[in-house]
């Protein structure tokens, strides 16, 4: 063929946007999606949190317009967004040590974090993402040029975290490395660091010189609470004084996905940083700039008057408590259906994973056995625990126990 995009190579669809398709296509009148990693309610329907609902309310009273917002974001949300990540009374927050842009979520404030440690750390860096990892980490940081190499993060064997493993890889490795890692509720397995394990992680990456990308993508829907699930971040920048970049998003825990609100931060380490912060900030809103222009109003009205209205803000966080509850109430019952039916194994890793996701153990074997019976999951074995809720759980303890004792 001869005209311009002729030998365009189509690309496969995103697994979980072709999982989904498949489970539109399925005509069965019980089926389960238990691929997407957004909240649904105990009916299965998605979910406005009351807090949201209420600024809602309160900005249609007073319609924040539709003007374009500065380069660096609205300056409400960058504030308040900083107080939720570093903790409101942080001496990060206040001292020239974050520069801060409001993004197009979380994917977009890892957009801006890619291009700036491009441009201004080290193109030639290696990138170091866990195995396994939200699968877009690896191909954002390709798609720019990076390499990128895995560090052991999951322990198949005891369904636990690899701690040793990871730790003695980042020791391994050149200096200077870029780490991705996941400051709560970590996608897809579910494993978190303890702070005894953060605390020895900080301590490498400071040795070494690497750059923690720190992904804040559930804060507060992992744990139900904002301080517990952000302590990771504080430790790492405040306690230990590290550099690096602090990638936050609104979407699961403001359910506000379709919006688009997050916020990309980078930390210097010292108070006498003021003209490096300066510089800083100009470049990731440059960067921004030539990306998306300016970011969006919308939703980031919403957090930010969440944020800042004492009252939406206490409803927040009981919103949080209603989210993260529910999930974990679902993985005790998965556990509780599991051994009811003596299905051969040890579940209990379900109930002390934590966040959105359980990383069940089935082999893709079962996995695809389970879509048989309409129950649709990634075939690395990984739910969305929020996927299940009172009227399917005993339908898919069942489906487990079958395909289990099958194989
Ligand atoms: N990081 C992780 C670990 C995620 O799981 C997700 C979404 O699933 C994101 C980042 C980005 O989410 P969003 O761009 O919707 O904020």
């Amino acid at each position: 063929m001869s005209f311009a995009f002729a030998d365009t190579p189509y690309e496969a669809p995103d697994a979980m946007f072709e999982l989904k398709a498949a489970f539109d296509r399925d005509t069965a009148t019980r089926k389960l999606n238990l691929g997407p990693g957004a909240y649904l309610d105990n009916e299965g329907r998605s979910w406005i949190l009351p807090a949201v609902a209420a600024a809602e309310t309160q900005l249609q009273a007073s319609p924040p317009g539709h003007e374009y917002l500065p380069i660096l974001g609205l300056p409400a949300f960058r504030q308040a967004a900083r107080s939720i990540a570093f903790g409101g009374d942080s001496p990060l927050i206040n001292g020239p040590k974050i520069a801060t842009l409001q993004t197009i979520s979380g994917t977009g404030a890892i957009r801006i974090a890619v291009q700036f440690l491009k441009l201004f750390y080290n193109a030639a860096a290696t990138v170091y993402v866990s195995d396994p990892s939200w699968s877009n980490h690896r191909v954002m940081f390709e798609y720019a040029g990076f390499k990128v190499e895995d560090y052991p993060y999951y322990d198949t064997p005891t369904r636990s975290l690899a701690f040793t493993r990871m730790l003695q890889r980042m020791e391994a490795v050149e200096d200077g490395g870029i780490f991705v890692l996941q400051a709560c509720g970590h996608n897809p397995t579910g494993c978190d660091l303890t702070h005894d394990q953060w605390s020895q992680l900080a301590k490498v990456l400071q040795r070494k010189n690497h750059i923690p990308l720190l992904d804040n993508a559930y804060q507060g829907f992992a744990g139900g609470s904002l301080e517990d699930d952000g302590w990771s971040v504080r430790h790492l920048f405040s306690d230990h004084g590290l550099t690096g970049i602090l990638c936050q998003s609104f979407s699961k825990s403001m359910g506000l996905y379709g919006e688009r609100v997050g916020a990309v931060h980078v930390v210097l380490p010292a108070n006498d940083s003021q003209s490096v912060i300066r510089a800083v900030e100009s470049q990731i809103g440059w960067i921004s700039r030539k990306e998306i222009s300016t970011p969006v109003r919308y939703g980031a009205t919403i957090a930010s008057t969440i944020i800042t209205t004492p009252a939406l803000f206490e409803q927040w966080k009981k919103d949080l408590v209603t989210m993260s509850s529910r999930i974990k109430l679902m993985r005790e019952k998965v556990l509780q259906g599991l051994k009811a039916r003596d299905t051969p194994g040890d579940w209990s890793h379900v109930v002390t994973q934590v966040g959105m996701f359980s990383y069940t153990g089935l082999t893709e074997a079962q996995v695809l056995k389970l879509r048989e019976k309409s129950i649709y999951l990634s075939e690395t074995g990984r739910i969305s625990v929020s996927g299940l809720n009172d009227g399917n759980v005993d339908y898919f303890c069942d489906c487990v126990d079958e395909v289990v004792r099958a194989s």
